[in-house]
């Protein structure tokens, strides 16, 4: 496979914008990464679901970000991520984005036939002999039967993610557009050898991906911090970047194929050791935040005071009301418990502070509430039926909300994972 044209830089950041008006603030942040001399790329990645709920279209998206990137002077590359697409959600992106993650988690486990399975394993003996992990000291000893059971597990997903690359190679053309897969949103985690053979599987699909997003152990929940074994996943994760760095070497994949976290957002625990994972193996990584900038907004608001607090309290009041259906979307990747969560009437007394101290993400507060954050983490729905009531008051207090999007992306997610040492 050659290299393609288009190439994500070693550290990248997905920066989500639901409602497309904090391009500029969560660029400073790159800015700011910039001046302490790490380029931090960002992705701007909206997925066809949160599409679906806000009612906006991927163009919208682009032509935002082009104004945030012309106004800040944005000297270095920027992508614009197509998140979690198939072939029946990818036509729209096609043209705006160019970057694509390729969403197959739902064909995972649908069995491959028996004959792909053993021409995937006569193809590649050299899975199921010693694999040595480098400098890790690990060393992988399938059997054929481990190799076999595994293959038919993700075999039928990774020809799915081939039909859709091509599908989208085939309108944009060959190295213009950057290829993630993405197999997070699923029950079980990928062990480090189901990755190995994922990625051999990707280069017989002849897939130039340049970002892979496993899913990892323990629980990645949206906008908290995460729920898990730390050790267990640091582990893993070292794992997976030798399993990368093996296949780089071992297979015809881009030399820059680096790992994607998804709903890597506040994952607090865990950012001194990605980061010193990541430093030793020499690695880079690409981490996906989205929401975690939502939040902010509402925060902001709460902040504010006045009848931006009080938007606020309706948008928790109603996404109380409406749980069940907000958070069906998000199965895999939000746990709330209701027992916790403070009754509207109950919110709708708070002041400023009461709100942003059940809202704000430090583990530190006695008053913080993370089952109130992870249901107002899903409940854009709600702002983005409020229409332009919403927006004037986002962009009445745009001051307060920026200084909050730039210092929660690059204090609390780009200095802790890629600067600090
Ligand atoms: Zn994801």
């Amino acid at each position: 496979m050659s290299t393609p044209s288009l190439r994500l830089p070693k550290y990248s950041i997905g920066v989500g914008d639901r409602f497309s008006l904090q391009g500029e603030a969560q660029l400073q942040a790159c800015f700011s990464a910039l001046q302490q001399g790490v380029e931090v790329t960002p992705v701007w990645n909206k997925s066809n679901r949160e599409h679906n709920i806000i009612g906006s279209e991927p163009f919208q998206t682009r032509r935002a970000t082009q104004l945030a990137v012309e106004t800040s002077e944005w000297p270095l590359p920027y992508f614009l991520d197509a998140d979690h697409i198939g072939l029946e959600t990818v036509d729209r992106f096609i043209e705006p984005c160019d970057f694509f993650t390729i969403d197959v988690a739902e064909k995972i486990g649908a069995p491959a036939p028996p004959d792909s399975v053993s021409e995937f394993t006569n193809r590649h003996p050299e899975l199921f002999k010693e694999i040595s992990l480098g400098s890790l000291g690990v060393i992988l000893r399938p059997s054929r039967e481990q190799i076999e059971n595994v293959a038919r597990k993700y075999l039928t997903a990774v020809s799915e993610a081939g039909k859709i690359f091509r599908y989208i190679e085939k309108r944009k053309g060959a190295g213009q557009f950057i290829s993630e897969i993405s197999m997070d949103e699923t029950d079980l985690p990928q062990k480090p050898i189901e990755l190995l053979v994922i990625l051999a599987a990707v280069t017989d699909e002849k897939i130039p991906i340049q970002t892979i997003a496993p899913k990892f152990t323990g629980r990645f929940n949206k906008g908290v911090d995460f729920r898990g074994d730390v050790e267990a996943f640091t582990r893993e994760f070292s794992a997976d970047l030798a399993v990368v760095a093996h296949a780089i070497r071992q297979y015809d994949l881009p030399d820059n194929l680096k790992l994607s976290i998804h709903s890597g957002s506040d994952k607090f625990s865990l950012y001194a050791h990605i980061r010193e994972a990541m430093q030793s193996a020499g690695a880079g990584i690409h981490l996906k935040t989205a929401g975690t900038t939502w939040l902010e907004e509402l925060t902001g608001l709460a902040r504010a005071g006045g009848s931006g607090l009080n938007i606020a309290k309706e948008v928790y009041a109603q996404a109380y009301g409406k749980l069940e259906e907000l958070c069906k979307p998000y199965a895999t990747v939000i746990e709330i418990d209701r027992e916790q969560l403070p009754l509207p009437e109950v919110v709708s007394s708070w002041t400023s502070e009461q709100y942003v101290d059940a809202l704000h993400h430090d583990r530190n507060c006695q008053a913080y509430n993370p089952n109130l954050r992870q249901l107002l983490h899903v409940s854009f729905k709600i702002a983005a039926k409020m229409g332009e009531r919403f927006l004037d008051a986002v962009k009445s207090n745009e001051e307060i909300i920026a200084e909050g999007v730039t210092a929660n992306l690059f204090e609390r997610h780009i200095r802790p994972v890629f600067l600090s040492r």
